[in-house]
């Protein structure tokens, strides 16, 4: 009769293709029981929005199938977001998995509305997401989400985001008051009102924080790479951006502060007309890829030109809400699913680096006492 041990040697056999480990060592398999021939386990991906779900989980029935003797096979499939960053800091965000900064060199590149698609097609895929809009001199969010009268309530001295099509949504749009002055803001108070957004909101258990940051290497992005350990940075550029080079100052900054940047997404990529299936690169074509590849980092997701995403932004009711099977959502929804495989990525290389330093002070330690 088929034992544990052949069952586990099988499923050591079904690599992750993105973090290239075994998913018995990653510990995706939970709850294994084996009664008489009878096989019973939960699979635990690392993220709804896995791009490789389907073929993991294909993969682990043909190995399981390849075994003789079992009676039967009951495979429950769940997924649990690993955290991309440290969460014992003691900054009060210990129940926010993942935060990903969304920079680009400069404004109009569209920036917010690739922010606010990306976290609704996360939260789409099962995720619980947040979106913070940072870009403190314009906040557009609300305006994109149709909450032009939202506000925040102030409970126990926190925040409550506000919520819309499931996404918790904070932004400095709320205060309008305060939006109009934000321009005479200099540096310390908009690192202040930052801080205060992140930390001192009731974000509860997200798995993905969106930020969607002022475009540039200004205030707000040093503040959020230096307060609090992100995941890292989503940039944001246009064909035409590349082209110009803005794009690479804010690239840099990041890298001298040693953040991760997660990736690429290129924006107004290309345009297919109405009705037929040709790409018409009208700010040339490749521009995300090349920027990708001098900068040597992943290039995720190209998103088209097109109206439906500029009126569904402009009317305050996203094309990701209002037409999810269209081809400019399935570009969001592909985006989503690479961002949050590049997150997962991120997550084993940290959960490594802690093992290495956790054995390496045990290693000291022991070495302390036995002199
Ligand atoms: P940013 O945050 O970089 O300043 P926005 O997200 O506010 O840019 O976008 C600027 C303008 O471009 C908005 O009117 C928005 O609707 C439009 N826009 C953004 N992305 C697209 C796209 N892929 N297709 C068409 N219009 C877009």
């Amino acid at each position: 009769m088929v034992g544990i041990d052949q069952v586990l040697e099988k499923l050591s056999t079904v690599i992750d293709p993105d973090l290239k480990k075994d998913i018995v060592s990653m510990g995706m398999i939970k709850d294994l029981e084996l009664n008489d021939g009878n096989l019973k386990f939960t699979l635990e991906l690392t993220t709804p929005a896995c791009p490789f779900n389907v073929e993991i989980e294909d993969d682990v029935r043909k190995v399981i199938g390849e075994l003789s003797d079992l009676k039967s096979f009951d495979m429950n499939v769940t997924a649990k977001v690993m955290e991309g960053r440290s969460l014992d800091d003691d900054t009060g965000m210990a129940t926010v998995k993942n935060i990903i900064g969304v920079a680009s060199g400069k404004g109009g590149v569209g920036k917010s509305t690739v922010s606010l698609n990306l976290a609704l097609a996360l939260q789409q895929t099962g995720a619980k997401v947040g979106l913070l809009d940072a870009d403190i001199y314009g906040p557009s969010i609300p305006l994109m989400l149709g909450m032009k009268d939202g506000y925040m309530e102030v409970e126990d001295n926190k925040l409550q985001p506000a919520e819309s099509n499931g996404l918790k949504v904070v932004s400095f749009g709320f205060f309008a008051e305060q939006a109009h002055q934000a321009a005479i803001y200099r540096g310390p108070i908009i690192s202040g009102i930052l801080k205060q957004f992140l930390v001192d909101t009731n974000w509860s258990d997200l798995d993905y924080l969106i930020v969607d940051l002022p475009p540039g290497t200004g205030d707000i992005p040093l503040t959020l790479a230096q307060t609090i350990p992100i995941t890292g940075i989503l940039v944001v550029t246009t064909p035409q951006d590349v082209a110009s080079n803005v794009a690479v100052k804010a690239i840099g900054m990041f890298e001298k502060l040693n953040v991760p940047i997660i990736g690429v997404v290129e924006n107004m990529s290309h345009f297919v007309c109405p009705g037929a299936n040709e790409k018409h690169y009208i700010f040339g074509k490749g521009g995300g890829k090349k920027i990708s590849e001098q900068f040597n980092m992943p290039f995720l997701g190209e998103i088209p030109l097109n109206s439906g995403i500029m009126s569904g932004s402009d009317l305050g009711k996203p094309i990701m809400i209002t037409n999810p099977d269209s081809p400019s959502a399935v570009a969001f929804k592909t985006a989503a699913k690479n961002i949050a495989a590049q997150c997962s990525i991120l997550a084993a290389k940290l959960q490594q680096e802690m093992e290495t330093e956790k054995s390496s002070e045990e290693s000291t330690a022991e070495a302390s006492t036995s002199n």
